[in-house]
């Protein structure tokens, strides 16, 4: 993906330039920015780790994880491959910074970790004894689980964790099954779980929440805050949350306008057949960019400020929006917006039939990403 380069782009003038082409994604760092003071006022004192795994979840670690340092004041962050932690530390261009791998080391990976200078988060006693005895020492983060039952120590491996020769964990953390919905009794669970573990590495700083624990309160809070959603403008709950920014947009131009007579159908399957005299707009996007199949005939795009929806199926390359009862009449050339200022996220992910983070993540690679 493009997601490495920054471009200079200009403000406002969308429609302009070679990637107006086909679709691209607009990224607001002020906005990125914000959501991290947000999330900051919410935990005042916990400093934010966040987490830019998986290419900051489609939207670049490179630029965004920059942004966060440079801007934002972020000094410790959290990916999943050592390979990413490596990437990342380039891109960065901050030694100092704390990059945590939630995967752990492996033998193969031990190189990487020195090279890159990453701090693991070891997931098992068979990783803590790896890093103890290559490593002694060296700092290292400890992944209990709490409840989750996917990936992490399980609290009855911990006394033998703990005894491990030569491991020096200074972050004990844990992650939330139900954090999408608050009120969960799961999450006061697993709270309890965590507290008590977490005796078993006294002077180790705790770390619980994601996005939706940072929002859920100070009993969440602990140490260290692991935020990733929220900062890129998605909900972390189960409903929208207006405290939340939009900093990605979804845009691209309409390619060419049809007018249909009833009976008349488009696309793939003949899936839509006009009942009345039909305006239809070809736009430049399709699942190849990661805009979901499933998203024909729910999904919409904001056109001129009002809203048009997909009809027939989502193809490679295309999709199909009404565009008949728009006031200004759809135009080649014209911008629609999936989502963005204008539509958010979490709505355009619902109608899809995806969640904020698996509609960001999976936008593709060809994409172009512009960071405004
Ligand atoms: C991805 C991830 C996060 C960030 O979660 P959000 O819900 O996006 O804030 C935090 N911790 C762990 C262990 C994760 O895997």
């Amino acid at each position: 993906m493009n997601a490495g380069q920054t471009s200079t782009p200009q403000q406002g003038a969308i429609s302009q330039g070679p990637v107006a082409k086909g679709p691209w994604i607009d990224i607001d760092l002020g906005a990125l920015c914000d959501n991290y003071a947000m999330l900051a006022g919410a935990a005042p004192g916990v400093p934010l780790a966040p987490a830019v795994k998986c290419e900051a979840y489609g939207l670049g670690a490179g630029p965004v994880a920059r942004t966060l340092c440079n801007r934002a004041g972020a000094r410790e962050f959290f990916v999943v491959y050592p390979e990413e932690g490596a990437a990342l530390r380039a891109a960065l261009n901050d030694a100092d910074s704390v990059i945590y791998c939630f995967g752990g080391p492996a033998e193969e990976t031990l190189p990487i970790f020195d090279t890159a200078k990453l701090t693991p988060v070891l997931n098992s006693l068979d990783q803590a004894a790896l890093w103890a005895a290559r490593k002694p020492g060296a700092e290292a983060a400890l992944h209990l689980d709490t409840g989750m039952n996917r990936l992490g120590a399980p609290v009855s491996s911990l006394a033998d964790i703990a005894a491990v020769n030569g491991l020096n964990i200074t972050l004990v953390m844990s992650h939330l099954a139900c954090a999408s919905e608050p009120d969960h009794p799961k999450n006061r669970e697993q709270r309890a779980r965590f507290m008590e573990a977490a005796q078993n590495f006294s002077g180790a700083r705790l770390s619980l929440a994601a996005s939706g624990g940072a929002l859920m309160g100070k009993e969440y809070h602990f140490d260290l805050i692991r935020p990733g959603i929220a900062l890129y403008g998605g909900s972390p709950f189960a409903q929208d949350d207006a405290r939340i920014k939009p900093v990605a947009a979804l845009r691209a131009p309409i390619l060419q306008i049809r007018h249909l007579a009833p009976g008349e159908t488009v696309g793939y399957d003949a899936a839509f057949t006009a009942e009345r005299p039909t305006r239809i707009a070809t736009v430049a996007i399709g699942y190849g960019d990661g805009y979901p199949r499933a998203g024909a005939g729910r999904g919409e795009a904001i056109i001129h400020n009002e809203r048009a929806r997909i009809v027939g199926k989502v193809s490679m390359d295309f999709v199909t929006l009404d565009v008949t009862d728009l006031k200004k009449p759809a135009e080649p050339g014209d911008i629609a917006e999936f989502f963005g200022p204008s539509l958010r996220l979490f709505e355009a992910a619902a109608a899809a039939g995806r969640t904020a983070y698996d509609f960001l993540t999976g936008l593709g690679g060809r994409a172009h990403r512009r960071y405004l």
